[in-house]
């Protein structure tokens, strides 16, 4: 049995609010992950098989590795589909949103939902929400988000209803969050909700296939270029970093999704607590980074970056500069967070 941790008050008007609306709509952040795509598509699923018209909007477009996701092709991105987004939201009875904290997550299709008239319910493991919900639940403690539909759909009642497709959208997210059960992965129940998915028939080889390991040649290469040729070493070797200019990613044929899994790597250096990889698109420099040992990366990104997350997987962007600026930055910070760096790799070790 899953420890109860909603509050029944919340999981009722969540059920309530279910069942009156006929039209839902989920949404999540910019640039999804498999966590994100999975949290409302594994919802999608199983409100669709409870007869309502459901439709997940995206702020801007999917990565392809997560075109294997039962319901992908029906994704609604605001970037491409912008009308028809705006006609859904606002025909919408109910509006879900999944893995982000704050509207700024949404880009600029952060105002079509704060806009919305219908009622409001966020779902999330980020620190820290905003008040923009009428219902909020929030777990920074849950491994992933997908996890904690999983246990809002057992709550409200519907694990009899969950088909095998539901159940491979948030098996994804649980996978995807937690490196196939290697970071984030210490609360026991995590392994009762992933038993409870598979029961559903999930195929969990081909998701770990799929989601994290299979990409194109192009991106393979890019990997391999940007860890040999692109990585830096800093603080005793504490400190990696990697980055890749626009020239360099064109030169790889670079698609959106291409560089997952490049700031995870340098992290299989002995030495290395923390890896900051910095990406020069064609908005933003967009910052990624991850640790170990609870060295909080989101607490940088936050202070540099305008950006969050959590301790050991966060991100940003920064947008007041060139990639080169945006490296300076980081570097020149260097002496503020070098001594934990340090009592991070000592606690580690
Ligand atoms: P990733 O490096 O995979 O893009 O992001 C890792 C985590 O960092 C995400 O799950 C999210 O919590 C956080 N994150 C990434 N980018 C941003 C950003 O631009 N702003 C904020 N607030 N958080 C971010
Ligand atoms: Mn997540």
């Amino acid at each position: 049995m899953l420890t109860k941790i909603l509050k029944e008050a919340d999981i009722k008007r969540l059920t309530e609010l279910v069942k009156r609306a006929e039209r839902i709509v989920l949404t999540c952040h910019v640039r999804p992950d498999g966590d994100a795509i999975g949290s409302t598509l594994g919802f999608a699923h199983l409100f669709s098989s409870l007869g309502k018209e459901v439709k997940v909007v995206t702020p801007d477009q999917a990565p392809r590795s997560l075109t294997f996701l039962p319901g992908f092709r029906d994704v609604v991105s605001f970037t491409r589909y912008s009308d028809y987004a705006r006609r859904l939201v606002s025909e919408a009875d109910l509006l879900i949103c999944c893995d982000f904290n704050t509207p700024s997550r949404l880009d600029n299709f952060a105002s079509v939902v704060t806009d919305a008239k219908c009622p409001k319910v966020l779902i999330d493991h980020h620190v820290e929400p905003d008040a923009f919900c009428d219902v909020s639940f929030s777990f920074p403690e849950m491994s992933s988000t997908c996890e904690l539909v999983f246990r809002i759909i057992a709550a409200m009642g519907y694990y009899p209803e969950m088909n095998v497709e539901s159940a491979t959208c948030l098996c994804t997210g649980l996978i995807t969050d937690t490196q196939n059960f290697t970071v984030n992965c210490s609360d026991p129940e995590i392994y009762e909700v992933l038993m409870k998915l598979l029961a559903k028939g999930v195929d969990k080889p081909r998701i770990v296939r799929e989601a994290l390991k299979v990409k194109s040649l192009d991106a393979f290469r890019l990997q391999a270029y940007a860890l040999d040729r692109k990585l830096e070493l800093h603080s005793d070797s504490h400190l990696a970093v990697v980055t890749l200019s626009a020239s360099e990613l064109e030169e790889y044929r670079y698609e959106r999704g291409d560089s997952e899994g490049i700031v995870d790597r340098p992290l299989e250096i002995k030495s290395v607590v923390a890896c900051f990889f910095l990406r020069e698109d064609s908005d933003c420099i967009k910052v990624s980074a991850r640790s170990i040992s609870d060295f909080p990366v989101n607490e940088i990104c936050k202070k540099l970056f305008s950006g969050g997350g959590h301790v050991m997987a966060a991100g940003g962007e920064y947008k007041s500069g060139t990639l080169e600026d945006c490296r300076r930055i980081l570097i020149e910070a260097i002496p503020s967070f070098e001594k934990q760096l340090r009592e991070c790799y000592k606690k580690g070790n």
